[in-house]
């Protein structure tokens, strides 16, 4: 997609923090950290959102699922992480490409305001 911003940022014409990449996924610090970890992993192949994951596109899902509990383990991650993907203007969803965000470090509130 030529006018998103994480399109442009797997691509590297946006700079960012990349901490992993394979074939499929890209994962890469958020720029505005809502925790002491804090990064958002992508699928390479452009989906808007969670609301348009299907048959033929959910084993990026599951993959990124796969990266996310290695990266967990190498980052020392084991007292817990939370897993959030936004969907929509009411779920607070701001990229119009799908992503995971990982967040890490403290104790995180639930339920989310
Ligand atoms: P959303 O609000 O869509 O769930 O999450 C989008 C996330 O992307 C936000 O946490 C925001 O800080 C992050 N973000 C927005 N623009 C950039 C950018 O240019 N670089 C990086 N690394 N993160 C970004
Ligand atoms: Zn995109």
């Amino acid at each position: 997609m030529s006018d998103c911003l994480f399109c442009a940022i797997i691509k590297g014409d946006i700079p960012s923090t990349c901490i992993y990449e394979d074939e499929q996924v890209f994962v890469f610090k958020d720029i505005d950290p809502q925790a002491p970890v804090h990064f958002l992993a992508v699928p390479k192949e452009h989906i808007p959102g969670p609301a348009d994951i299907t048959v033929d596109n959910s084993c990026y899902v599951a993959h990124i699922y796969e990266v996310i509990a290695k990266l967990a383990k190498e980052l020392g991650l084991e007292k817990g992480f939370r897993v959030v993907a936004n969907c929509g203007e009411d779920g607070g969803q701001t990229v119009g490409h799908l992503h995971f965000h990982v967040l890490a470090g403290r104790g995180l509130a639930w339920p989310p305001g």
